[in-house]
């Protein structure tokens, strides 16, 4: 297909798309980097600056009046991503704590109610499996961690089974018809893929605002629970903010009604308004225009993988079908680090490492152009074609 792919074939499928318009509401220096590790952080909406500095007046001359109003924010803001990005209902869908605590609090709860075998992938993002791990021990279960062709047997067979919907290394969608009772991790799915949580029946997940919803560093996370679930359990992090009767300030705890009871601790407000506004800008584009794009746009740089990078010993390490993929294409490289260092430092263009060697190429739909993505295929061909990336330092990072 790619075989003779011009660049003006890539500003053609942009000039014909639809949500090419939307690039401009991000920070984008035209000038600068080649920006594909969107999955790992999202690029900067203009909102919402704007709304982080309005935010910053509220603050200033509301004090502590304004509580009222921010205390709805962790669910206010967990309805519209509920409505526009999970397809979930109101009330299923909290704004609170990192992935990692929110997946404390979900998978404990469920091992509170009834104890039993914990399944999670071997291959699955660290903070899950490290979790799972601590759990099993807290409530002496075992935990299995399987690979991916064990996964539905062990799901069968388990109390909960942890997993990601889209995996953080190949992109590789998970379907949705695991047996047995399963917490979707969907950090990498939010945002990239349609994801209709009420219509496959879905009963727990978590997932990332700072990814494809572009919500900011360290931005707060979103846990569900499927409404019928939320009085069966109990977070195991008995925070005031999950009390029933929270400035009643009792003597003992009882949990609130409602999906409120998986709160923890005061939440950031300032994060919460931006990951609003992060969501908005979904929202008005819509899921299913995001997936297509995000479809078209991860085709062509495979196409342009399989023409120009395999020869130079580049191996495709995401599904060729688009529709088993989300929003990155993984490529295996033997010199993956220093073709990622090189990239960085001498091509101008931005994605990222996952060891051995796995270089990740992320294409969010709502700022990412085609013709991003036949710059970063061409960049990546002329810099590993010149040999230019084996001069680079290709030092340890703390950040990869
Ligand atoms: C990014 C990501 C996380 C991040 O967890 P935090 O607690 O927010 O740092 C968790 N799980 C998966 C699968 C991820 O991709």
């Amino acid at each position: 297909v790619a075989d003779g792919l011009t660049r003006a074939d890539a500003e053609a499928l942009d000039a014909a798309d639809p949500l090419a318009p939307l690039r401009s509401r991000f920070v984008v220096d035209d000038g600068g980097p080649v920006y594909v590790d969107g999955n790992s952080l999202g690029r900067l909406p203009h909102a919402t600056a704007e709304r982080m500095a309005a935010f910053a007046e509220e603050w200033g001359s509301r004090l502590v009046t304004g509580w009222p109003d921010w205390i709805e924010l962790p669910r206010a803001v967990g309805d519209v991503l509920a409505e526009h990005v999970l397809g979930a209902r109101p009330g299923e869908v909290l704004v609170c704590d990192s992935v990692t605590v929110n997946l404390f609090k979900l998978a404990g709860a469920v091992l509170d109610a009834e104890a039993g075998p914990l399944v999670g992938l071997a291959g699955d993002f660290p903070t899950d499996r490290y979790v799972l791990e601590g759990l099993a021990r807290a409530h002496g279960v075992d935990l299995r961690l399987v690979d991916r062709g064990e996964l539905a047997a062990a799901a069968r067979d388990a109390r909960l089974t942890v997993v990601s919907k889209v995996d953080y290394r190949s992109g590789e969608v998970l379907p949705d018809d695991l047996p047995g009772l399963v917490l979707w991790d969907l950090s990498h799915a939010a945002g990239a893929i349609e994801l209709d949580l009420r219509g496959s029946g879905a009963q727990l997940a978590v997932g990332c605002t700072y990814k494809y919803l572009n919500g900011g560093p360290g931005a707060p996370a979103f846990l569900y629970v499927r409404e019928d679930l939320q009085e069966r359990l109990r977070s195991p992090i008995q925070g005031w903010f999950s009390q029933k009767d929270q400035f009643a300030m009792g003597p003992r705890y009882e949990p609130a009604a409602g999906i409120d009871r998986f709160l923890a601790g005061t939440p950031s407000i300032v994060d919460l308004v931006a990951v609003r506004s992060g969501a908005e800008l979904v929202a008005e584009a819509g899921m299913p225009a995001i997936a297509a794009k995000t479809r078209a746009l991860t085709g062509l740089f495979v196409a342009l993988h399989d023409a120009w990078l395999a020869p130079l010993g580049f191996a495709l390490a995401s599904p060729r079908d688009a529709a088993a993929r989300g929003g990155h294409v993984s490529l295996a490289h033997p010199d993956g680090w220093r073709v990622c260092r090189a990239l960085i430092e001498r091509a101008n263009v931005v994605p990222d490492f996952r060891r051995p060697d796995v270089v990740r190429f992320g294409f969010p739909a709502l700022y990412t152009r085609f013709t991003d993505v036949f710059e970063a295929a061409e960049r990546t061909r002329d810099l590993v074609a010149s040999g230019a990336h084996l001069d680079v330092q290709a030092a340890p990072m703390r950040v990869t």
